[in-house]
Order: C-alpha cells, then sequence, then structure tokens
C-alpha cells in the first residue's frame, strides 16, 4: 500500500526488513549496539559481521547508545547501503516518557538519514517485540512521527513502514488509512 504525502511515497509492507532495497533500513537495536533477538538479530545475520565492527567501533568511542538515540553503519550484505541504529524503550507501564522515547527514535533516525543524503529509509516496529510496547500505541507514535516530519522536511522520496507480524500490518493499514 503506498500513499503520496507533499513529494514522499507513505509504503506500508509485509515481511522482513532485511530483504529492503531501499537507502537505508533501521535496526531496532539494544543499548550496547552488539547484537541480540528479534530484527536485530536478522539484521546483522544477513547483513554480515562488518555491521558488527562497526558497532563495536561506535561503542567504543561513544559508549552505549541511549534509549531514543540513533547511529548509522554500512550495510554490509544487505541490499541497504546503511543500517542506522535506533534503540527502543522498553515498555514500563507507560509513566516513564516510554511515548516520547518512541517518537524520538523515528525522529533522530530521520535526521540521521537527511545527514547522510539518503532518500529513502525502511523502519521495523520499534520496541513492539521483545520491548512490549503496545502495538497499537506504538503504530500511532511511529505514524504521527513520520508525517510530521514528513510535513516539515520533503527531502525523502519514500518512507517505508514494514511489518513482520499481521497484527501490526493491519494495525497500520487502518491507521494510515485513516489520516492519509
Ligand atoms: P524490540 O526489542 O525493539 O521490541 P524486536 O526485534 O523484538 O525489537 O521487535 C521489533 C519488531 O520487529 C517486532 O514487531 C517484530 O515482529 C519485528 N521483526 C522481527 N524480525 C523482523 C524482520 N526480519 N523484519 C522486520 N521486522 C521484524
Amino acid at each position: 500500500m503506498e500513499y503520496l504525502l507533499n513529494s514522499t511515497i507513505i509504503a506500508l509492507e509485509k515481511g522482513d526488513i532485511t530483504k529492503s532495497d531501499l537507502d537505508c533500513i533501521v535496526n531496532a537495536a539494544n543499548t550496547s549496539l552488539l547484537g541480540g533477538g528479534g530484527v536485530d538479530g536478522a539484521i546483522h545475520r544477513a547483513g554480515g559481521r562488518e555491521i558488527l565492527d562497526e558497532c563495536i567501533r561506535i561503542r567504543n568511542k561513544q559508549g552505549n547508545c541511549p534509549v531514543g538515540e540513533s547511529v548509522i553503519t554500512t550495510g554490509g550484505r544487505l541490499k541497504a547501503k546503511f543500517v542506522i541504529h535506533t534503540v527502543g524503550p522498553v515498555w514500563n507501564g507507560g509513566n516513564n516518557l516510554e511515548d516520547e522515547k518512541l517518537g524520538n527514535c523515528y525522529k533522530n533516525s530521520l535526521n540521521l538519514a537527511v545527514q547522510y543524503g539518503l532518500k529513502s529509509i525502511s523502519f521495523p516496529n520499534i520496541s513492539t517485540g521483545i520491548y512490549k510496547f503496545p502495538k497499537d500505541k506504538a503504530a500511532a507514535i511511529a505514524i504521527r512521527t513520520v508525517l510530521d516530519f514528513v510535513l516539515q522536511n520533503e527531502s525523502f522520496k519514500k518512507i517505508q513502514f514494514i511489518c513482520f507480524d499481521d497484527e501490526n500490518y493491519n494495525i497500520y493499514q487502518e491507521k494510515l488509512r485513516a489520516v492519509l
């Protein structure tokens, strides 16, 4: 499903983000940047050692990546040239700035992509797996943050949401239809 907002295509896909051929994909990493389960594991497996080596270099330089922030590495063997690693918040009841931190993941990743001159970006459903953020709430934040960004910034050709599970896909479909 694709919509046009200003000059940016907003796309919804179901599937595996490691197969994306956009300029960059976003990884739902953890603060260590050293890889983990879920989409993080899948990206490191598909992209190979080069991604991990760069993550280690970044970590040695700046320490852990704070929640809500993003760093960028090569895409290694992936089709995407770059991976933007962002650290989503762990859901902890909702009174610990989870919403704001999740919004920051999307905002900071988009800003980093712009800094690198990237024109297309693919997002997974950050924090909705192991980190247990409620899917409906996470989708609302992701969509609102991305659409607000696009209304301020016309530099992206395409911004894609990739949903791995049917539940997220259906939530995104409904929400995007309602606003676009
Ligand atoms: P988090 O720790 O941020 O919750 P997870 O990797 O556990 O990260 O889950 C984030 C989302 O990524 C979940 O919705 C999960 O279904 C999805 N996911 C898992 N593997 C992939 C993949 N290969 N491509 C796209 N999304 C994936």
